[in-house]
């Protein structure tokens, strides 16, 4: 076992590997964040989309362009990445990808835009969101909620869950299919998680 990167490493990382286009930048991880990190979507050629979940009450619009949330609330650190691709696969770049959730005590920023922020997927289809890990609420297990859309595509609005999370099995809204791949990296956690979308 290695020493583990810090999240800014394994961020860098992935956005250095896009540009490269190869896994050679992951010479320096450690078994479980190489298994994290592959430079490929985990999917394969006949995939089926990402489901869709409700929006929730807490949703807002017009969010600013926004990929580091990290001055925005105090919380364990968590580092969210993946690809945005189409059923078969293939990476696609530009995609609008829209990250909202709760701060560390479950309370989402209703007045203003604080753990909200979207960003476009790069030319091999990544995003990378610095932000913290959600707190739990009433009625809820722990969640990301998240808009995806291809350039002139459809809105996917669903969420994402912890694996390993107790109140996964008390959540009527939790399903399996939008875990994330978590693993832990010096100083908090690295979620990944590959949108697939419907697009022609
Ligand atoms: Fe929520």
């Amino acid at each position: 076992m290695g020493d583990r990167l810090t999240r800014r490493a394994i961020a860098a990382q992935w956005l250095a590997a896009s540009s490269m286009g190869a896994a050679a930048p992951f010479l320096t991880f450690d078994a479980a964040q190489a298994q994290l990190l592959p430079a490929t979507p985990s999917c394969g050629a006949d995939q089926a989309a990402t489901i869709a979940q409700t929006e929730g009450p807490f949703f807002k619009s017009t969010t600013p362009l926004k990929r580091n949330f990290r001055s925005d609330a105090q919380g364990e650190g968590f580092t969210l990445i993946g690809f945005v691709v189409d059923r078969r696969c293939r990476p696609i770049a530009g995609a609008l990808v829209d990250l909202w959730h709760a701060d560390a005590q479950g309370a989402y920023d209703n007045s203003g835009y604080r753990l909200r922020g979207h960003q476009l997927t790069d030319a091999q289809g990544r995003y990378v969101f610095e932000t913290i890990a959600p707190g739990l609420y009433p009625g809820r297990t722990r969640h990301y909620h998240v808009k995806a859309q291809a350039p002139g595509g459809r809105v996917l609005t669903t969420q994402l869950y912890f694996p390993d999370e107790p109140g996964n099995r008390r959540d009527g809204i939790f399903d399996r299919r939008l875990l994330m791949k978590v693993e832990n990296a010096a100083d908090g956690k690295v979620g990944r998680f590959d949108f697939v979308l419907n697009v022609a």
